[in-house]
């Protein structure tokens, strides 16, 4: 079980976050065992807008802010395609194409479940 992150989760006024007893009641922050917002740390959009608000300026300098552009190159740019058969429902022609160039080049179907080539 872990606790949303959102800095304001405790301010929201749900059922589910009213707790205490008759006389002394409270809001408090949402817990529960996985959330589907923030990477899995808050437990919902608005949480996880409340805590990118207040921290997303110091996470991007904390992580690496980008200072200049990031370059898909023509060398980068390979991935793997194929051709699909819905009548035999098979794949064939695997080929490497460069998403740059449009350059194809053919490969194995053993090279095609390789993950570890990234190139041809
Ligand atoms: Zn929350």
């Amino acid at each position: 079980m872990k606790y949303c992150q959102g800095p304001s989760c405790h301010m929201y006024k749900t059922k589910d976050r009213l707790r205490g007893p008759k006389g002394d009641k409270y809001y408090q922050t949402r817990r529960r065992s996985s959330f589907y917002y923030l990477g899995g740390n808050a437990c919902c959009m608005r949480c996880q807008d409340d805590w990118f608000n207040k921290f997303g300026e110091q996470a991007v300098n904390h992580f690496g802010r980008i200072h200049k552009p990031i370059r898909l190159i023509q060398e980068n740019a390979w991935v793997r395609d194929y051709d699909y058969d819905w009548e035999t429902r098979t794949m064939s022609n695997h080929r490497w194409v460069n998403t740059i160039t449009k350059e194809e080049r053919p490969m194995t179907r053993e090279d095609y479940n390789n993950t570890f080539l990234v190139r041809p």
